[in-house]
């Protein structure tokens, strides 16, 4: 059974794998945000946006 968290972005669904770690990104399938994994614990997983580390991907 896999483990889901809420987009914080739209509100969507976002599944997670059951073997999920923190520090992982997960990627909304709904509008498509990137999110790292902050913490998993028994009751879901918690999300905060990914950090985009200087990378410059133009327009
Ligand atoms: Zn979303």
């Amino acid at each position: 059974m896999s483990k889901k968290t809420s987009c914080i972005e739209c509100g969507g669904d976002i599944g997670v794998p059951e073997d999920v770690v923190v520090g992982e990104i997960i990627t909304c399938p709904d509008c498509g945000t990137d999110f790292e994994v902050s913490n998993v614990d028994a009751k879901g997983v918690s999300i905060k946006p990914a950090e985009t580390v200087g990378e410059d991907w133009g327009e």
